[in-house]
């Protein structure tokens, strides 16, 4: 199973928050390993917070809207 940047977005606050299962984590930390965009992200913890809401993320001046449907 291999994450792309909106799965690691979607449980980006669990992972912070620690409340994703083991196995997702493991994931996500290998994805974040790799990812320039999802490291920054995790980087700029306190406004993923907001940004979760937003559903838009600011890394380094670029704007990452995240669509859901
Ligand atoms: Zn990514």
């Amino acid at each position: 199973m291999k994450l792309d940047c909106k799965h690691v977005w979607e449980h980006i606050s669990g992972y912070i928050d620690n409340t994703v299962d083991a196995k997702l984590r493991e994931e996500i930390e290998r994805h974040l390993e790799h990812c320039e965009i999802c490291s920054a992200i995790l980087d700029s913890t306190s406004q993923v917070v907001g940004a979760i809401e937003r559903r838009v993320f600011s890394v380094n001046g670029a704007l990452f809207q995240l669509h859901k449907d």
